[in-house]
């Protein structure tokens, strides 16, 4: 009876302890999550703050890879950004894609870009993000002496095909304005006389996203006219708005690439209404707090561009 008994107190206790540390799992579990929650609602509440932060992070990671390399003892005074569009497999860089003198112009040869990728490699370029170019823009981020932006605009198939092992290799990231209503059409052509050309979907986008980020290039008004003028110039005020809208839900950038790398003044004020924070455009020149954020100037990488040419750029000694 007695050690029944005892059994009975046993296995009470034990019943009781099990009780107990159910409750203090219980209740862990619960202020564990308060904390998140009001970590979360601070968080929100104070954003910037969560901004300096992290900018004062990157700033340090700078700092300590300027002190590392001896010729990146400068911090840059201006960004050079580089604009490409699709890649061939092709070894003779001579070659003619097309009859069309402006398609052979946006089609980089493989050997090239692996070249030009080489290049920053050795020479210990930063490429750096959009997020990190608009921190430098406004002043509030100093960037390595030696920094590139790398850009490709339209999101051809070609960027995850033939140059996104080489960025991987190297660690390199690349920002991709995509035509948002051509991805995952086979083929769709970027103006109105040129060949359709293969474009990602979005499985090969989500999959690549170690190396590229994504940005809106308009979801449907890239078309180029014969008379020069694109869709996002020339089409009514409404239907551009809702064309940005749509883009800008599908990607969630903030950043633009306007179509053909030409700005409008309509396209500016419309850009900075729907709430985007920088827009680029191709014409020769580099980037610096000065800028107009909203006509960002990018090179545009030709075939015809030699590597003196290419490293000129990227030094900043081209004009
Ligand atoms: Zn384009």
């Amino acid at each position: 009876m007695k050690r029944f008994f005892q059994f009975f107190l046993n296995k009470r206790a034990r019943a009781a302890i099990f009780a107990l540390v159910i409750a203090l799992a219980q209740a862990l579990v619960f202020s564990l999550v308060l904390t998140t929650a009001a970590t979360a609602t601070q968080a929100a509440e104070t954003g910037e703050g969560v901004q300096e932060t992290a900018l004062a992070a990157l700033q340090k990671q700078y700092e300590s890879a300027l002190n590392i390399i001896e010729h990146n003892v400068q911090n840059a005074s201006s960004i050079p950004i580089l604009t490409y569009h699709s890649f061939a497999k092709q070894t003779d860089a001579n070659k003619k894609w097309s009859d069309d003198a402006a398609e052979n112009s946006w089609i980089l040869p493989e050997k090239q870009f692996e070249a030009q990728m080489d290049y920053l490699a050795e020479n210990k370029f930063h490429t750096a993000t959009l997020e990190e170019l608009e921190q430098y823009l406004r002043g509030k981020l100093k960037l390595p002496d030696r920094t590139v932006v790398l850009t490709f605009d339209d999101g051809y198939r070609s960027n995850i095909e033939i140059a996104y092992p080489i960025l991987k290799k190297h660690k390199f990231h690349a920002a991709v304005f995509l035509i948002t209503g051509a991805i995952g059409n086979e083929r769709y052509s970027t103006a109105a006389s040129r060949t359709p050309l293969d474009f990602m979907n979005w499985t090969d986008l989500n999959r690549r996203g170690d190396a590229f980020s994504y940005y809106s290039h308009t979801h449907e008004m890239h078309t180029e006219y014969d008379n020069g003028t694109t869709k996002f110039a020339a089409e009514p005020l409404k239907t551009v708005t809702r064309d940005l809208i749509t883009s800008k839900s599908l990607t969630g950038a903030v950043y633009f690439a306007y179509p053909h790398g030409r700005a409008d003044a309509r396209g500016k004020a419309l850009l900075k209404e729907q709430g985007f924070r920088m827009a680029f455009i191709i014409e020769r020149g580099y980037a610096s707090r000065s800028t107009d954020r909203f006509a960002i100037p990018r090179f545009s990488v030709t075939p015809s561009m030699d590597d003196d040419e290419f490293r000129q750029i990227c030094n900043r000694e081209a004009s």
